[in-house]
């Protein structure tokens, strides 16, 4: 049999053979290439619900999500609709369309602190103009970052980076100036004195702070009680702006973020991911009179050809319009602290050291004896035992993200036979390790 035969797809092995030949590592994004916990990856030819389907025909229950946008599950068929109703208008205009300002208006009404937003592509796009705006709102050029925190690829923002950076040993890529990174602090996550200490010795120099104010790239790791409140008070205090980098957390762990969860007011506030109902998307927004410092209006410029793309928008929008509808926020916990009690509970009865950090629809599962509260206590997480557990669920049909240091999301759609099979699978892969 061909490998090109067009009705029948290859194998992942087969696949994988060739994406190697032609991509770099056969992947378009590093996360997915399986380096950390060994082997091959599986490749996916379809999904659905709290399911993905393999390449090799095999039903794979889903705590990925697509890296967080999923969080109505796979192929929901309210957002297929959407998609499908647009796509008969047409795919992209290069003109303003009526999607764009009623995602604005949603987007204005879920997240209480924004009230002008750009959208854009990717989170990337969002975390790299907002500090760009920042800025040139407030004309200086040291920006602070929290070492684990993982804010998209641009120049800036890849130094002690979480996700596939820190995955791949990599936390400060190669290809960036030393003197670009000269301009980017890197802090503790939970430090207070490490953001006097920042604050002190940078007078007038720190254009912005950016945060993941739950960070989910380093794990899943959530802040001490009056951590955040502390960042927004010495922020306001030295005219530095605040940015709450909720690409994930956005729509997830509340319908306004972390921000409403914790009732605190950043100034600008990136997004992604859940926006895009699965489509790129990415969106940045906050203080007017910051805002309205972008191009058209103002000095900071900022651009997309396929921005506020009419596709992106319908399936935003659908999926924005679900959680309105459902608020579903209060069921996605409860399926979280089944997850983490089962993981506790066999972990018990196995005499294992774990730390399941959990909030609403997500969490992590460290092998460490150590409370886990920044980088430092993330990395001490055993990621030899969490490859052998990571396999060994995924033999027996769940898939975890491929790496010791990334979040666990979960859907609507795990509601039910999949968060009871989960829970089964996850006890009996901690018994055999
Ligand atoms: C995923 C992510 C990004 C980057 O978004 P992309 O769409 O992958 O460019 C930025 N910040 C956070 C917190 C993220 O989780």
């Amino acid at each position: 049999m061909s490998a090109s035969t067009p009705s029948l797809v290859p194998n992942s092995t087969a696949l994988f053979a060739r994406a190697q030949q032609l991509m770099p590592g056969g992947v378009n994004s590093p996360v997915r290439a399986f380096r950390s916990v060994g082997g091959a990856p599986f490749f996916v030819k379809a999904a659905r619900g709290a399911t993905l389907l393999t390449a090799d025909d095999r039903v794979l229950i889903d705590f990925v999500c697509t890296w967080g946008p999923a969080i109505h599950g796979h192929n929901h068929p309210v957002i297929k609709k959407a998609i499908a109703a647009a796509l008969e208008s047409g795919t992209s205009f290069g003109t303003p369309n009526p999607y764009e300002v009623e995602m604005a208006e949603l987007i204005v009404r879920f997240v209480p602190s924004i009230k002008k937003v750009r959208l854009c592509n990717s989170g990337t796009e969002a975390t790299m103009s907002a500090i760009r705006l920042a800025r040139g709102f407030t004309k200086r050029d040291k920006i602070i970052k929290f070492s684990g925190c993982y804010h998209g690829h641009s120049d800036s923002l890849l130094i002690k980076a979480g996700s596939g950076a820190l995955t791949h040993g990599h936390p400060d890529s190669a290809g960036i100036p030393a003197s670009f990174a000269q301009e980017t602090i890197v802090l503790p996550y939970n430090d207070r004195a490490a953001l006097d200490a920042a604050f002190a010795a940078n007078p007038e120099k720190i254009a912005c702070v950016i945060i993941e104010p739950y960070c989910g790239n380093v794990g899943f790791i959530m802040p001490d009680p009056g951590y955040l409140a502390y960042l927004r008070e010495i922020t306001a205090k030295h005219g530095t702006v605040l940015i709450f980098d909720e690409v994930m957390t956005g729509f997830r762990i509340a319908k306004g973020g972390v921000q409403e969860r914790e009732n605190i007011t950043p100034d600008l506030t990136c997004l992604g991911k859940i926006i895009g109902g699965g489509l790129p998307v990415g969106a940045f927004g906050g203080r007017a009179d910051i805002m309205d410092h972008l191009a058209p209006l103002g000095p900071v410029y900022q651009a997309g050809t396929l921005s506020g793309n009419p596709l992106a928008m319908a399936a935003g929008i659908a999926g924005l319009k679900l959680l309105e509808e459902q608020n579903p926020y209060v069921r996605l916990d409860a399926l979280g602290q089944r997850l983490r009690d089962a993981v506790l509970a066999a972990a018990r009865n196995k005499g294992l050291p774990v730390h399941v950090p959990q909030c609403g629809s997500m969490f992590s599962i460290f092998f460490t004896d150590t409370p886990v509260r920044d980088y430092a206590t993330a990395l001490k997480s055993d990621a030899k035992i969490f490859a052998k557990f990571f396999h060994l669920c995924l033999e027996k049909g769940v898939y975890l993200a491929p790496s010791a240091y990334e979040a666990g999301f979960l859907s609507t759609a795990h509601d039910g036979p999949a968060i009871d099979r989960a829970c089964d699978v996850l006890t009996e892969s901690l018994h055999s390790l």
